[in-house]
């Protein structure tokens, strides 16, 4: 089986991991800053704070913005289920902006309408949570704008962008927003196992960040409230955090990985380019790249309209998994799942992500996936399709 979506490991990786593992430091030494002001620096960020997941990185940056029970957090229906769970760990409310047909981003027009209507009835959100999908980025300036117009804090959902820009702005930079997630899971575009961090240009949301990661304890005598003349091992707990941080021997990979990040984006780019080529004629929607962006290209999703195709997804879906073509979706909306439902959400309410959940199958794409491979993906669509 040819999967979605696959890592890639060198020797200088598997170097970089036991380099740590003989150092005096799993966790807590010097790597975890490096590889922060590392991902920092690619990205024209100031600060950079590394978690244990993307998940954790969501959960922090929404508390040190401030969200708690009774407000409200909006994001997209077509993501992965994090995006909106972040803010149910705050116990807030969570709604949904529907996707633009073509990009398959945030509709900035759905959003527009939805705050113009929230302020009337006094429900603004107070984060808003675009999602680069697939690593295209979303239309950040206008989202922005909309920013300053109703008071909303905005965070960067880019799991699926690191290595991605817009206008030549990287994203990550944080010119558009209060902060910015990416996550380092092995199918993403640089890994650490499991791992995430936060980009942020504000000093104080960085500080109240890297403090939740930790427990919420601090023992920079500056930020206690106690007293600060007990000895070096004095530590105060200022408020209620986690362990969400990322270890060293996690940090050694992504810095290792990090320097390859930008081959990874070129390679997948040209094969996301080869698959436009190669898929021209076919009855099949495929993905439309605004021109002031440069994907990342995580994903290859194309789209299956039974109107047009003749078959439905699932249909072509199958008959590509038994042709041994590790297909997936991205996604079932988040709005649908059970979880969700039971909170008053039901089909019909974004019609645009439910018609992209049924009608979306995402290709193989990673660096490492030579032509002939994608050939053979193509010449199985095709099969598919007859
Ligand atoms: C992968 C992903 C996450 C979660 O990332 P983890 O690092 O696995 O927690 C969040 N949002 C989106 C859009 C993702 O694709």
């Amino acid at each position: 089986m040819i999967p979605y979506g696959r890592q890639h490991i060198t020797e200088a990786d598997v170097d970089a991991v036991i380099g740590v593992l003989r150092s005096d430091f799993l966790t807590q030494g010097p790597t975890v800053p490096a590889f922060e002001a590392a991902v920092a620096a690619a990205c024209k960020a100031q600060y950079g704070v590394a978690l244990s997941s993307a998940t954790s990185a969501l959960h922090v940056a929404c508390l040190a913005l401030g969200l708690k029970a009774g407000d409200r957090l909006w994001t997209v229906p077509n993501s992965f289920v994090a995006s909106a769970n972040c803010a149910r760990y705050c116990g807030a409310d969570v709604d949904f902006v529907d996707i633009d047909a073509r990009t398959w981003n945030m509709s900035v027009p759905a959003l527009a309408h939805k705050l113009a209507q929230a302020r009337k009835a006094n429900t603004v959100p107070k984060i808003v949570v675009p999602v680069h999908f697939s690593g295209q980025p979303t239309d950040q300036e206008t989202i922005w704008d909309l920013a300053q117009e109703y008071g909303f804090k905005v965070l960067e959902d880019a799991s699926h962008a690191i290595g991605a820009s817009r206008s030549d702005e990287p994203v990550g930079s944080c010119r558009w927003s209060h902060a910015t997630v990416f996550s380092f899971h092995p199918v993403k575009i640089i890994t650490t196992c499991e791992g995430g961090m936060v980009l942020t240009n504000d000093k104080t949301l960085a500080w109240r960040m890297s403090l939740l990661r930790s427990h919420g304890i601090t023992r920079e005598a500056a930020h206690m409230t106690v007293r600060t003349d007990e000895g070096a091992w004095y530590y105060e707990q200022l408020e209620l955090g986690f362990n969400y941080r990322m270890t060293d021997v996690h940090a050694a990979l992504g810095l290792s990985q990090l320097t390859r990040l930008k081959n990874y984006v070129e390679r997948r780019n040209v094969l996301a380019k080869r698959y436009d080529q190669l898929l021209e004629g076919f009855p099949l929607q495929r993905m439309t790249v605004d021109e002031k962006n440069y994907s990342s290209y995580h994903l290859y999703v194309i789209r299956v309209d039974v109107a047009k195709a003749y078959k439905s997804r699932r249909e072509v879906f199958a008959a590509l998994r038994q042709r041994g073509i590790g297909v997936n979706v991205h996604y079932m909306p988040i709005h649908l799942q059970p979880y969700y439902r039971q909170l008053g959400f039901e089909l019909g309410m974004f019609p645009e992500s439910e018609k992209h959940g049924a009608e979306a199958i995402t290709l193989p794409l990673y660096p490492e996936l030579s032509e002939a491979q994608q050939d053979q993906i193509v010449a199985a669509l095709h099969q598919s399709l007859q």
